[in-house]
Formats: structure tokens, C-alpha cells, sequence
């Protein structure tokens, strides 16, 4: 059983290619870390999978237990268990982050067939949530993303992630900014996240976040494809040699 299975992507943004024929597979309860050098478009993968404006797909297949997650609105994605963290931070004037989370999570429970939490339910798993990612709790209150540090947003999307349960959860970690603290935040969050039903895939520019979230597996995304994958050791490989030496590797080596 897959629960993601890209095959041969192909997929361009302003009629450049940048993805080349990329294929992944993750199975429930992985987490597989993308790395890779700037611009390989390890992004660009994020945001094809969630069906974002002008990421064009050229060729190739997406499934998302076994559904076609390209033929899907954005909207649908979410619903059919797909978070990407960097996806939610606009910000929205006049809407609370608890009337937000409220409205994403009632979605995710109708397209589940469950019934909708009252307002009082919710309100106590949202504390929970502030609670775990030690957020105050007067921040549902505030408005969504409204002049939020750094670190908050960080702990937003954590909290999102928390209330939202995804089946594969996509966090983009290319903030050179991500400091030991709010390293820890999604560390945290995705170890306590982590079952063998939810997968992750965690894009990271720092091997050093890997020391917190131990993969299943290591992939280096390079020109749009995948040149390499291994175990969580690969990662340590790449910290003290860099890219450069997988860029003449043959293919067939794979
Ligand atoms: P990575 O996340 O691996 O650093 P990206 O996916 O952000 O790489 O980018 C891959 C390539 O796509 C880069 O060459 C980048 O310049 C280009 N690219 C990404 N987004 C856009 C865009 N909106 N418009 C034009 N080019 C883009
Ligand atoms: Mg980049
Ligand atoms: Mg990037």
C-alpha cells in the first residue's frame, strides 16, 4: 500500500521546466526528507502537489490513496488529507485563527463523514493544540497571521497541522532563519504527529533538522529529479560533501 506515488512528473512554472521526472513513493507512516541544492526544485514539488496557481504539470502522474491528486481543486487536496505548512501563511483581516482553524477542520470532518464539533469542542482542541506548541492561548484570538514573528508562524503551522490531522503532511524548511527553537517546535510537532497511518515529507535545506526528525528516508532532489536516495546516513553524507558529487553520477545508480 502506497499512500503517495509520483510518477514521472513533469511540471513547469512560466513555461520553464523545472520539474524533470521525479518519482517518489511513500508508504503510510514515513517520513521521507527531500534535500538538495538551491533551486532544484524541491519547492516547486510542494506546491505542484498542492495544486497552486501557475505550476503547470506537463506529463507524469500523481496519486494520493490511489486517487488521481492531480485532477483535484486545492480545496479537495486538503480535504483528501494533503498539508502543505507553507500554504496557509496570508494574512487574513477580520478572521480570528480560531475561526479559521474551525472552518478548515469542520471541512476535513464533513469530506471524512463526521460530524461537525461544536464550537466548544473545537475550542478546547484548539487549547490543546496552543498548549503543545507552546502558543498563549489568547493567540486564537488574534487575527490570522496578523503581524505574526517569525516564530509564531512556525507554531501556526504546527498548530494547523495538529488540528488537521493529514494523511501526508509537506514541510518546507528552507528558512535559513529556522533557529534551535523553532527547530525543535516542528521537530515536536511532527514526532508527536507521527503514526504509521500519517507520513511526512520534510523539505530541509539543514541536515541539522534531521537530528530531531529521524527519516525513513533521504532523497536528493537535483535539476528537477530525484539523483539519489538512502537512509537517514545520507543526510550526514551530504552535510560534509555536499551536492557536487552526485551531480555526474550516472543514473542508472539510482
Ligand atoms: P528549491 O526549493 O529546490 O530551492 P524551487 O522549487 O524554489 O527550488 O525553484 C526551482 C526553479 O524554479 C528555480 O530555478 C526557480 O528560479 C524557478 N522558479 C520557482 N518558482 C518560480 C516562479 N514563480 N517563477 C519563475 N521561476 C520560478
Ligand atoms: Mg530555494
Ligand atoms: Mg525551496
Amino acid at each position: 500500500n502506497t499512500l503517495l506515488s509520483i510518477k514521472d512528473l513533469h511540471a513547469s512554472v512560466e513555461e520553464k521546466n523545472i520539474l524533470k521526472g521525479l518519482n517518489l513513493d511513500i508508504k503510510p507512516g514515513e517520513v521521507h526528507a527531500i534535500m538538495g541544492p538551491n533551486g532544484a526544485g524541491k519547492s516547486t514539488t510542494g506546491y505542484v502537489l498542492s495544486g497552486r496557481d501557475g505550476y503547470e504539470v506537463d506529463s507524469g502522474s500523481v496519486t494520493l490513496d490511489g486517487k488521481d491528486l492531480l485532477e483535484m481543486e486545492v480545496e479537495e487536496r486538503a480535504c483528501a488529507g494533503l498539508f502543505l505548512a507553507f500554504q496557509y501563511p496570508v494574512e487574513i483581516p477580520g478572521v480570528s485563527n480560531l475561526e479559521f482553524l474551525k472552518v478548515a477542520v469542520d471541512a476535513q470532518r464533513q469530506a471524512r463523514g463526521e460530524e461537525a464539533l461544536t464550537s466548544a469542542e473545537f475550542l478546547k482542541m484548539a487549547k490543546e493544540a496552543c498548549k503543545q506548541v507552546n502558543l498563549p492561548v489568547s493567540f486564537l484570538k488574534r487575527g490570522v497571521n496578523e503581524g505574526f514573528s517569525g516564530g509564531e508562524k512556525k507554531r501556526n503551522e504546527i498548530m494547523q497541522m495538529i488540528l488537521l490531522k493529514p494523511k501526508l503532511c509537506i514541510l518546507d524548511e528552507t528558512d535559513s532563519g529556522l533557529d534551535i527553537d523553532a527547530m525543535q517546535v516542528v521537530a515536536n510537532g511532527v514526532n508527536s504527529q507521527r503514526d504509521s497511518e500519517r507520513s511526512f515529507i520534510v523539505v530541509t535545506h539543514y541536515q541539522r533538522l534531521l537530528d530531531y526528525i529521524k527519516p525513513d528516508f533521504v532523497h536528493v532532489l537535483a535539476d528537477g529529479k530525484i539523483v539519489k536516495s538512502g537512509d537517514a546516513s545520507l543526510a550526514k553524507e551530504l552535510e560534509e560533501q555536499g551536492y557536487s558529487w552526485l551531480q555526474t553520477e550516472p543514473t542508472e545508480d539510482e
